[in-house]
Parts: structure tokens; C-alpha cells; sequence
């Protein structure tokens, strides 16, 4: 069969639909080149707010108008249950976040309809990564890795440790034969991925640190990424493996989510503003570059202006170097869900706003400071946004553009060194030196 999959939602999406790819290839099923040219088409959903939830259903609702075998993987499944067959009556199987390693049978099958929704098991083909129609692209040199999966931190607003199970982590001899296997077919950085990476321990009491250090050791490999991480991992040991190894990009996505004490404290997350400064702190004192980007609620219950204020004054003082805002989107069966929704839609949507226009300023000014500097970029091809520029990033997941015009043009994946002329609020621009 021609397949095609649709995905919403996070990297952890991502990295799971190019599993469900690989596993698809494996049984000898063909990638498609788009969904109208597909006999069978996957929607990989997000739940983690409503509209994610509702594009997911809506694209599926279309699909399954189209006559093709449709079917739903991903977030939305484990919470709708039977209900996705009430809202989707055509929809032909679909299958939770940890069983998606059952697609290829339900598909040699053909039974329909089929629903597993799964609980805690370990999916089949965490570790599979699709071989075939990369060469020459970003992804044939960049890989995400799953390393540990599900969520036991229960932060008051999140849904995902109910759809997603318990944490598992991953055993680290695992990660390290994917990683040295990937790294042999061309891949030059990894994204390891995990809800809160930082908290990895595998049953041989291997720690996130000393798994990087593990990692840092195969050959090819040129970065090191990570996601998501919570702040009270930022430990001496974990600093200590930055300063020991190199390849491990200097970049930390910490998700803040406030800035307020009082909503922290209600959200259940475990640290204070202090404890969250203190965090980013340590990182800049080993280096001052050190990027650090992060996610942030706005109109969660109870939040107030002097909450709101707050957060903003943290953004600054932390000197956060990107931001990811969401609306605070109520989720059936969280703590928060039952609290009342109180901040009226118009008041999430100017502090999205406000956030949104201190970023850029922020991001100018930290942008600023690295012009005259020369960045190590890691090249990913043409400019998105001027095809004559090539565009990469640098360590700290900077996105960095110069003249493309160099001959011979340097590879994918090639690390080049680019002398910032010019700063702006989301890029850098420069010359290769
Ligand atoms: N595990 C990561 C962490 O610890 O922060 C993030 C996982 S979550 C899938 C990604 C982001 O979605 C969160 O950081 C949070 O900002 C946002 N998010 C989660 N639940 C939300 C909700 N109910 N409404 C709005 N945003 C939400
Ligand atoms: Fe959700 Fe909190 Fe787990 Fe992140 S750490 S996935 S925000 S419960």
C-alpha cells in the first residue's frame, strides 16, 4: 500500500510517525508522495490543548470523506477512547501513543473498525528511523531519539501523563546502539527526546549526564540536542558533562510556564522563581552564551495582572532567548480543569501578545550581543525564506543565514563557521569565514 502520514503536536509526534513510517517500510508498504496519491492515510494527534485536539479530528473527518483508508494515531485517541468512532464514523482504525507499533499488523489484517487505545506497554519500533527518500535533505543528518516516554511529574494543567502513561525510560545500551547505528548512516546530530529528559534513569542507574557522556564518545556524531528538560535537573553533574563534552549543543529548552510563585505553586511544578533563576544561572556562569529557551501558560486559572507581571519580569531576568506562549486550554480530567477558566479569551490573547512583543525585543537585544562573533553552524540547506542563503544554527539552536554563494557550497549537515554582521529578533545574519 502507498502511505501517508499527517502529524500534529511536539517533536515526540514527529519522532513517532517516523517510526510508524520505518515499520511501515519494513512490511513493504511504500511512502506516498502526499496524501492524495496515498491508498491509507495516518493522522498523528495532539491533545494537549483543544484546538490541537480539534485539527487533528477535523483533518481526519476530511480524509475519511475521501474514501481512503483512514486512520488515527497519537494523543487524541488515548483520551476520546470509543468516542473517536462517535465523532469519526468512518474512521477505519486508530491506535494510542504506546501502541503504534500495532499499525502494520491492524493494516496486514484489514479488519475494521479497530481501536486500541493502549496503557503502559513499550510500543514496538521506538527505535526504528525510516531509510529511504532523505538523501540530500536536513533529515538524512538529523535524527530525534526517543530516550525515556509517558510523564509521572502531573503538573495541575497537563493531560499528557493520562494519554501519554507512566514514564519509562529507555535502557541506555538501547540508546547507544541507535544512536552509534544512525550515526553510521550519516547522521551528525541527535535530538534525544523525553517529557523531562533530565530526570532519565536506566535500570542500570545510568544518569542523563552520564548517558551524554556515552554519547559524546561515537564517532560521526557531531551534536547533541535534548528536550524537553525540568529545572531542578540542572545539576553540577549535568554542568560538568557540558563542560566535558563538546559535542552536546549549549542549548536548554526549559519550560517555564510562570513566573508567579502562587501559580507554580498551583501548577504543581515543583520550583520557585528563584529556584528557576538559579537554574539559569548556573548555565550562564559556565557559559555566558548559554541559550535558553522555554514554554509559558498565559491565563491559567487565578492568573492575575501581578501574576502576568510577574512572569514577564522572570522572561527578562532569566534573559530567555526564546518563547513559546500557549493559552491556557482547560483539560478534561486535570487538577486545573477544575478550576474555573476565569481569564476571559480577549485577556489570554493580549498577554500572548505582550509576551509575544517582549520576545522580540529581548530577542534583539540577546541577538546583539553576537554580532562580531563567529558562530559554528551546523549547515541545513537553503534559507526558507530566501532561497539564495543558506540557513543552519549554531549550538545555542540559533537559526543563522549568510550568502549562500560560496564555492564549492558547503554539505548538509557540514559544520561551517559564520562571523555574525547582523542581528534580529528570531535570526542572525552573517559571512562565512
Ligand atoms: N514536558 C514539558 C514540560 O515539562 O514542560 C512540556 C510538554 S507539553 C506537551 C508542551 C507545552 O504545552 C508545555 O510546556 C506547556 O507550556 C503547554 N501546555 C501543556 N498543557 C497545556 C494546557 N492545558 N493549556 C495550554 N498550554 C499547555
Ligand atoms: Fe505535562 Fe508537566 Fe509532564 Fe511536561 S512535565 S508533560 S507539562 S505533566
Amino acid at each position: 500500500m502507498k502511505f501517508w502520514i499527517h502529524t500534529y503536536g511536539c517533536q515526540m509526534n514527529v519522532r513517532d510517525s517516523e517510526a510508524v513510517e520505518a515499520l511501515l517500510e519494513a512490511a513493504g508498504h511504500v511512502k506516498a508522495s502526499g496524501e492524495d496519491d496515498a491508498d491509507v492515510v495516518i493522522v498523528n494527534s495532539c491533545t494537549v490543548r483543544q484546538k490541537a485536539e480539534e485539527k487533528a479530528v477535523g483533518k481526519s473527518g476530511y480524509l475519511c470523506s475521501t474514501g481512503k483508508v483512514v486512520g488515527l494515531m497519537g494523543c487524541a485517541v488515548k483520551r476520546l477512547g470509543a468516542d473517536v468512532f462517535r465523532k469519526l464514523p468512518k474512521l477505519s482504525f486508530a491506535v494510542g501513543p504506546r501502541c503504534f507499533g500495532l499499525i502494520p499488523k491492524i493494516l496486514a489484517d484489514g479488519r475494521y473498525p479497530r481501536l486500541e487505545t493502549g496503557d503502559d506497554e513499550v510500543p514496538e519500533g521506538l527505535g526504528a528511523h525510516p531509510v529511504t527518500g532523505r538523501a540530500g535533505t536536513f533529515a538524512a543528518v538529523q535524527s530525534y531519539v526517543t530516550v525515556m516516554i509517558g510523564c509521572d511529574n502531573r503538573c495541575s494543567y497537563c493531560i499528557v501523563p493520562d494519554v501519554r502513561g507512566h514514564e519509562y525510560c529507555r535502557p541506555p545500551d538501547e540508546i547507544i546502539a541507535e544512536v552509534r547505528c544512525l550515526a553510521e548512516r550519516g547522521v551528525r546530530e541527535v535530538c534525544l527526546l523525553g517529557q523531562s529528559v533530565l530526570r532519565y534513569r536506566g535500570a542500570d542507574g545510568t544518569t542523563f549526564p552520564r548517558l551524554l557522556r556515552r554519547l559524546q564518545e561515537i564517532d560521526g556524531l557531531a551534536r547533541i540536542r535534548f528536550t524537553s528538560a525540568h529545572p531542578s535537573g540542572c545539576t553540577d553533574e549535568l554542568v560538568v558533562a557540558y563542560r566535558d563534552c563538546p559535542k552536546v549543543c549549549r542549548h536548554l529548552h526549559l519550560p517555564v510556564q510562570s513566573g508567579s510563585d502562587r501559580i507554580l505553586a498551583d501548577m504543581g511544578r515543583r520550583y520557585t522563581r528563584a529556584e528557576y533563576l538559579a537554574a539559569v544561572e548556573k548555565l550562564r556562569a559556565f557559559d555566558p552564551e548559554f541559550s535558553v529557551t522555554t514554554d509559558v501558560i498565559v491565563g491559567y486559572p487565578g492568573e492575575t495582572e501581578e501574576d502576568f507581571e510577574a512572569t514577564r519580569t522572570l522572561l527578562d531576568a532569566a534573559g530567555i532567548d526564546n518563547s513559546f506562549v500557549f493559552k491556557y486550554s482547560p483539560r478534561p480530567g486535570t487538577r486545573a480543569a477544575a478550576k474555573p477558566d476565569d481569564v476571559p479569551q480577549c485577556e489570554k490573547e493580549r498577554r500572548d501578545q505582550v509576551l509575544l512583543a517582549d520576545q522580540e525585543r529581548r530577542g534583539l537585544e540577546r541577538n546583539s550581543r553576537l554580532v562580531g562573533t563567529v558562530r559554528e553552524v551546523m549547515v541545513e540547506g537553503p534559507s526558507k525564506r530566501n532561497k539564495a542563503r543558506l540557513a543552519g544554527r549554531d549550538s545555542g539552536n540559533r537559526i543563522v543565514v549568510w550568502d549562500g554563494a560560496e564555492t564549492p557550497s558547503p554539505s548538509v549537515g557540514a559544520l561551517v563557521r559564520v562571523r555574525i554582521t547582523e542581528a534580529h529578533p528570531q535570526i542572525l545574519v552573517g559571512i562565512m569565514v
